[in-house]
């Protein structure tokens, strides 16, 4: 009879795992079979071995069929997802979802929790007073019928094998595998059961892709299983060397999503929601020029129906709003401002350091059962490329425990390089995959 412990030894010795064997794995996790440190061990053999482009596409379809699948048909018209492999800072979906759905594209948006040291979108809307992303499918449907948009934890019955595998690789270092990632998230965008798939490839040190070119490997790989099943999916490989937008932070990241739909927030994270919304009006045949797509997005905010959609939404799924605005759960207890140390020019502002630090103040998980401080948080004013003067605010932290707070603080400086030479702004948007 096969064992577990027979497929770990075979992967750590460099084999290739059939379909049937990685159909036993998948089954096992899902049924709650096997104990959670042989689970890992395979996963650490994963990721060192690897897995050949044939296992990983039976490990994706095996997790996609794990649980429910669902059947998005009864609602007219294409339906399209956006997911981001994760980064620092990364509120995109909460800008890019209403944008789209104010011109009427259907967004049936599975999320997941965070991730290592970077964010997830389910963490950041429950920093939101009686939110809730628990749907089940019936009320999920109904609300992309209604109103074009929803947001959802993936529910038990979705993908299960992943939620128990995301949730180990989490916490055992054996996130940042390109098979792994990519199984991860296209065994959820299969099993969603959207048409077209946006990805959003993140790339730099606050990214599990850390260059150019695995971040392009991975796309690749993505659009290919995609092919597979029949549903488009194009890429953006977008930047993450340092954090997207000012705010990193569960509440702080949602507070900066309703800046941006205001059309206000920093340029770097407008730069980047404007070409997501604008490449999902595109797949969504809204018009064969991209500019034309791109002056579109830029209406809806301007116009203030992108922030109204995200209202909307937000009250769809419970959330309790006052002044057209959302009412939080937490406040941060305290408030400190870091000064900077000397005068120069930010040439660093490392990506994963800010994700630690964040990490560190309890806005994301070390252990998997660790509950989230939604309002802790970095709030970077100063960013690569500015010019800072010694003893001025260039960050706030926002905590409620001391000893988080100097963690945080020592991953900050960590993350900070003040340099005489300026460094140009890096570009944001590096490669299209399709
Ligand atoms: N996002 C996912 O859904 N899964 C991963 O493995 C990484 C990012």
């Amino acid at each position: 009879m096969l064992r577990l412990l027979d497929l770990v030894y075979k992967k750590r010795d460099g084999h290739t795992l059939s379909k049937e064997e990685i159909q036993f794995f998948v089954d096992g996790v899902t049924n709650d079979k096997f104990p959670d440190y042989q689970i890992v061990a395979l996963l650490m053999a994963i990721y060192f071995r690897g897995l050949n482009p044939r296992e990983t596409s039976d490990l994706t379809m095996a997790m996609a069929a794990s649980g429910e699948q669902m059947d998005l048909s009864a609602i007219d018209g294409l339906k399209l997802d956006k997911h981001s492999t994760g980064g620092v800072g990364d509120k995109c979906t909460l800008i890019v979802v209403p944008i789209v759905a104010s011109l009427g594209l259907k967004m049936a948006k599975l999320s997941g929790r965070g991730l290592g040291f970077t964010g997830g979108t389910i963490d950041k809307l429950e920093s939101i007073s009686g939110l809730t992303c628990d749907l089940d499918t019936e009320t999920f449907m109904k609300q992309v019928r209604e109103i074009n948009l929803v947001v959802a934890g993936q529910t038990a019955n979705l993908c299960p094998c992943d939620k128990r595998l995301y949730a180990l690789r989490d916490v055992s270092a054996t996130v940042d595998n390109e098979s792994l990632i990519a199984a991860s998230v296209m065994s959820k965008k299969i099993a969603g059961g959207a048409d077209k798939i946006l990805l959003d490839i993140t790339c730099g040190s606050g990214a599990f892709m850390k260059d150019l070119a695995s971040a392009r490997s991975l796309a690749k790989l993505m659009v290919e299983i995609g092919k597979l099943v029949n549903r488009e999916v194009r890429c953006l490989i977008t930047n993450m060397n340092e954090p997207l937008g000012v705010a990193v932070g569960n509440r702080i990241e949602v507070e900066e999503a309703c800046e941006v739909l205001q059309n206000r927030g920093p340029e770097d994270t407008r730069e980047v929601c404007k070409n997501l919304a604008a490449h999902l009006l595109s797949m969504n045949n809204f018009s064969d020029d991209f500019n034309v797509c791109l002056q579109a997005v830029e209406t809806q905010l301007a116009n203030g129906k992108a922030y109204q959609k995200f209202i909307e939404f937000l009250q769809a799924q419970h959330a309790i709003i006052h002044n057209n605005k959302p009412v939080f759960r937490e406040n941060a207890k305290y408030k400190r401002s870091v000064l900077a140390p000397k005068n120069g020019y930010i040439v660093k502002l490392q990506a994963d350091k800010i994700g630690l630090a964040a990490q560190a103040l309890g806005g994301g998980r070390i252990e998997k059962e660790d509950i989230i401080e939604s309002a802790c948080g970095i709030m970077l004013y100063k960013k690569v490329g500015d010019y800072v003067e010694a003893g001025t605010c260039i960050a706030d932290i926002l905590y409620n425990d001391e000893e988080k707070f100097n963690r945080a603080l020592n991953f900050y400086n960590e993350a900070l390089c003040i340099s005489d030479t300026k460094v140009e702004h890096e570009d944001i948007i590096l490669d299209i995959v399709r």
